[in-house]
């Protein structure tokens, strides 16, 4: 990815004071790592790009590929507990629709590879883990599968 695009986005999003560099998001005692110290994460309660009453992922990641990896968006969810897997998936929908239609996400030579990623705790509910891993978000028209990983998930 070109740098530019990281800036870009950035600047986009410095009316909302929601962006910022990240290799490591957390929130809540729940934590990702990212194997890049460029990526820009996000963090959707404080985007205008979503309403407050909207339903949002918690942090939508431009992430540069690393390792020969390509260049991604990663829409994130963190759950402690929970139960309800349509409620989970239509807020990662709600990221990857602003993603392709709203004019904050326009940074130009999008990457073409979305990954929806929900990082659970031990409390989550097994049989929602089950339903979410078996269900899928669209991006650009494609049904994408949603990634269900422990808290402290570190992408490689
Ligand atoms: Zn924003």
């Amino acid at each position: 990815m070109a740098s530019h695009q990281l800036d870009e986005l950035e600047r986009l999003h410095r009316p909302c004071g929601c962006a910022r560099l990240c290799g490591r998001y957390t929130r809540g005692g729940c934590a990702v790592t990212l194997p890049a110290h460029a990526a820009i994460c996000i963090d959707c309660d404080n985007c205008t790009a979503f309403g407050a009453d909207q339903r949002k992922p918690d942090v939508i990641v431009l992430w540069p590929g690393s390792h020969g990896a390509r260049d991604r968006w990663l829409v994130v969810e963190m759950k402690a507990r929970g139960t309800d897997a349509g409620g989970i998936t239509r807020q990662l929908q709600a990221g990857a629709d602003a993603i392709t239609a709203h004019p904050l996400f326009d940074i130009g030579g999008q990457p073409a590879e979305i990954l929806p990623i929900v990082l659970h705790a031990k409390g989550f509910n097994t049989t929602a883990a089950d339903a979410l891993a078996a269900n899928r978000i669209r991006f650009r028209g494609e049904p994408i599968p949603i990634v269900v990983k422990r808290c402290g998930f570190r992408l490689r």
